[in-house]
């Protein structure tokens, strides 16, 4: 197999994939004066789309399914970008370097970027597959779903993660009766700390989301519709739709069946590279060093799709590696914006800067007197700042963090310099 990539000779380039990460990298790669041929397999059939919305805004009927596209339909011609939306990419021919479709054409890549994204994790329960029972991923999802949420409908909600917390706020605001189901002794908490889930389990409760924490889920019931969950110990809990938000998959069977080696993602290195100098993978699918957090592991955030896009970008374009942000994550919820910087896995402190009745605060994260995350609600400078003292590895004085009076420019010039 020719392994070797020298950019100029890079004629054509196959992006499999038509999220964040996929439509970063064609922007970056004709930013970049890349002239190209440029083909976008998409088995979705749609143009390229934001994802957070679908749980927000879009969910709640405040966006127009136009406002979700990242570029029309007439972007790509211009760019002169072949959009195979529709059609599912089925195999890799490393030796050949070709892409196998489903209905069996082959296409020939010269660099290939796998940008395939993720997949909700199915339950694995009974009764998953009535109907009125949802997974939220994708545009298709929401519009199969939005028609019934309407008001006096009773939703039961599998998982406290994002999904399920965003989608019981929007549903709240809708009228309808919401429980939110969740395995785990509290919200959120592969994402956050005791002390943040806690305040996310009052707000919800405060708005009249039934918030049940520890709660095994048995069965989903129904005939051939859901009529409800029941709970270990026989409790049934009502329900005439249902949303799974238990977490995702990484989509990385193209890239095993090819032969590159993957576990639990697609390994890369900060280039996006994978282990075959011309195949680079973006995105959810993806794991990767955490550059300014000191690991290894997958990130499934907006901030990741685009770095790596940009890293498979610039590296295809034969140019310097783009700077590398610390993890970024945010969540919409009521009247609530948490941005969350770094990773706070591994503290060893933990700061408080505010008051949580006055829905404006931020929780700090230190190890060894370093800031590794900030978790930030209603506070943007908070964040703001949080995330240029993560990338230098500053020292901060917690005493000073937690004072409100201090504004976040001088803790930072302290910090800096
Ligand atoms: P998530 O953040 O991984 O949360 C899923 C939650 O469901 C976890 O707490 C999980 O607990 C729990 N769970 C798993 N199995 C369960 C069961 N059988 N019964 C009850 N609870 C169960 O995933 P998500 O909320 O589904 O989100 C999917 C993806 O979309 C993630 O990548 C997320 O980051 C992304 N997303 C992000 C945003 C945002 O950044 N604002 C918004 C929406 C979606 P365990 O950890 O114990 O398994």
């Amino acid at each position: 197999m020719d392994s070797s990539l020298d950019p100029a000779e890079i004629k054509s380039v196959i992006v499999v994939g038509g999220g964040q990460a996929a439509a970063q990298a064609i922007q970056s790669l004709r930013l970049g004066k890349f002239e190209g041929a440029i083909t976008l397999i998409g088995e979705e059939d749609a143009l390229p789309y934001q994802r957070p919305p679908l749980s927000k805004a879009y969910m709640k009927g405040e966006l127009d399914k136009e406002r979700l596209f990242f570029k029309p339909k007439e972007w790509y011609t211009d760019q002169d970008v072949s959009l195979r939306l529709g059609e599912k990419a089925t195999s890799i021919d490393r030796d050949a370097r070709t892409v196998t479709l489903e209905g069996g054409e082959a296409l020939s890549y010269d660099a290939l970027i796998l940008a395939t994204g993720s997949r909700p994790r199915a339950l694995p329960l009974p009764g998953a597959d009535l109907e009125g029972v949802f997974a939220l991923r994708t545009l298709s999802d929401v519009e199969a779903m939005r028609p019934l949420m309407v008001a006096g409908k009773r939703l039961v909600i599998i998982g406290a993660g994002y999904i399920g917390l965003e989608a019981a706020a929007v549903a709240r605001q809708l009228g309808l009766d919401v429980t939110v189901l969740e395995r785990a002794p509290r919200v959120l908490e592969r994402v956050t700390s005791p002390v943040i889930s806690a305040f996310y389990e009052d707000v919800h409760r405060a708005e009249g989301v039934d918030i049940r924490t520890g709660a095994a889920t048995e069965a989903i019931e129904g005939e051939t519709n859901v009529t409800g969950v029941r709970l270990m110990g026989d409790e049934v809990v009502p329900a005439d739709i249902v949303l799974v938000g238990i977490g995702i998959l990484p989509n990385d069977d193209l890239a095993s069946d090819a032969g590159l080696s993957c576990h639990d993602g697609i390994p890369v290195d900060r280039d996006a590279r994978t282990s075959d100098p011309r195949i680079f993978a973006a995105g959810d699918c993806t794991r990767r060093d955490i550059v300014h957090c000191g690991r290894e592991g997958r990130l499934e955030s907006v901030h990741n799709a685009i770095e790596q896009g940009k890293q498979a970008a610039a590296a295809i374009l034969g140019k310097p590696r783009p700077p590398e942000d610390c993890p970024w994550f945010w969540s919409d919820q009521y009247d609530l914006k948490l941005q969350i910087a770094g990773l706070s896995s591994g503290h060893d402190e933990i700061v408080k800067r505010g008051d949580p009745e006055d829905r404006k605060f931020a929780v700090f994260y230190l190890k060894d007197g370093k800031l590794i995350a900030v978790d930030a609600i209603n506070s943007p400078p908070e964040f703001m700042v949080s995330k240029k003292l993560i990338i230098a590895g500053a020292k901060v004085d917690p005493a000073t963090l937690a004072d409100p009076a201090v504004s976040m420019k001088d803790i930072a010039a302290a910090a800096l310099g």
